[in-house]
């Protein structure tokens, strides 16, 4: 892995660096709620797309730049490093978009890939549901074939979004004879249809990121079949490992910024002299290094095999427990206001406790890392 930078490497980044210095987003609304906070994320990538940034990684031909992996690495970073928004259309741009274009047939290449570029249309990801989350094989949420038509009925949970979207990658059994990863059938289900109640799931952060979605009898046409009937698992998994290689990147960028965020803080309450929190942010100086070079490799794994490897759960895991370790010790600092709901920091801190669960769980992940990276025996369960 070499990380210096060609001269096409150096001119991309600097082309981004002049246009985001010259492009700023709205600053953040002070009135509270969801709603303008999120306006603010999709005016920006809207701003982003008029400019040919909103995903320069995918090929030309779907509306992006063709960048090779370096420069979409690139991107993030410069992005992390101009403290931007997140894209409002985050999951449709790393996951929907790349899982389309492998399995996607033309006519759907071409009917959704802009909208998501644009954030005209926002996706969600309706794979979750009351019992079947890390055992994501196991869920129940039935398809019906009627005509030109699939029948849609179950429940799904934790649907980060879906008050927002048009449209939900929705992974549901269309064939119970079958073992069970062979019965499953990936749909792009039309959110904007009665039989689709979304209702919020607040966090304890105060926010309602994620919902429940109620289906009940839901059409799809068979048009919006994702990779074929039976095929839902193994596109589940394209949309997974994009989930895992994609959101890795970004957020090893964001725990950059709020280590810096935190050596400013030490620094202004004179706790740099302190050895207790200048060993506490010299190890974390030292794991966020750790995970910017193993996201990297990941990168360079692509390049070379095509897909991202199971390494990137070795990156999700680590910047989960990073960034728990991270925001606690930030709270340590910052003292009572840390705790006062509303703060930025208390925001942090009680957000992170979702990310050992999200994007597959601690757990899941050490399984994943031992028996895939390290090639250690399967674990039998004891029953
Ligand atoms: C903030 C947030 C956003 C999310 N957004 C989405 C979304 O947009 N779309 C979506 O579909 N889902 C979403 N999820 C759901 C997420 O993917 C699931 O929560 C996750 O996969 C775990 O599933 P579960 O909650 O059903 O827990 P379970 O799978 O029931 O796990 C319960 C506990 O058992 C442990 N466990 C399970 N299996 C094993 C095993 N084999 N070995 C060892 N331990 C095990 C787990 O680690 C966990 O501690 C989101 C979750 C969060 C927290």
């Amino acid at each position: 892995m070499d990380l210096t930078f060609s001269e096409q490497e150096t001119a991309f980044r600097d082309e981004l660096r002049g246009w985001l210095a010259n492009n700023r987003p709205d600053p953040e609304p002070t009135e509270a709620g969801e709603e303008a906070h999120y306006a603010r994320r999709r005016d920006w990538q809207r701003r982003m797309y008029d400019a040919g940034w909103a995903a320069p990684a995918w090929p030309t031909e779907y509306g992006g730049r063709g960048a090779s992996l370096t420069e979409s690495a690139i991107y993030f970073e410069e992005l992390g490093r101009a403290r931007v928004p997140q894209p409002a259309n985050v999951l449709g741009l790393l996951l929907g978009g790349p899982t389309l274009m492998v399995w996607g047939s033309d006519e759907q290449k071409e009917r959704y890939l802009t909208p998501i570029l644009s954030a005209e249309e926002i996706w969600c990801q309706g794979f979750s549901e009351p019992d079947a989350g890390s055992d994501l094989a196991s869920l129940k949420t039935r398809a019906v074939k009627d005509g030109d038509e699939w029948v849609v009925t179950g429940q799904k949970v934790w649907t980060s979004g879906a008050q927002h979207s048009k449209w939900c990658m929705l992974v549901a059994r269309t064939d119970a004879d079958v073992p069970k990863h062979k019965g499953l059938t990936y749909f792009l289900m039309d959110m904007e249809q009665d039989a689709v109640q979304v209702r919020p799931l607040r966090q304890i952060t105060g926010e309602a990121e994620f919902n429940e979605l109620f289906i009940e009898e839901a059409r799809i046409p068979h048009a919006n079949v994702v990779g074929g009937e039976g095929n839902g698992w193994k596109v589940a998994l394209t949309t997974l490992m994009n989930e895992r290689a994609g959101l890795g990147f970004l957020l090893q960028v964001r725990l950059r910024q709020l280590l810096d965020d935190a050596f400013a803080l030490a620094a202004e309450r004179g706790l740099l002299e302190d050895a207790r929190y200048a060993d506490a942010l010299a190890d974390l100086h030292i794991r966020c290094e750790s995970i910017r070079l193993m996201a990297w490799k990941g990168l360079t794994d692509i390049e070379r095999y095509g897909q991202p490897g199971p390494e990137g759960s070795l990156v999700k895991w680590l910047w989960s427990d990073t960034n728990q370790r991270l925001t606690e010790l930030c709270a340590e600092i910052v003292g009572p206001q840390a705790l006062t709901a509303g703060t930025s920091w208390s925001y942090e801190l009680l957000r992170a406790r979702g990310n050992s669960i999200e994007g597959g769980t601690t757990e899941v992940l050490k399984n994943i890392v031992a028996e895939r990276v390290l090639g250690l025996p399967r674990l039998k369960a004891a029953l």
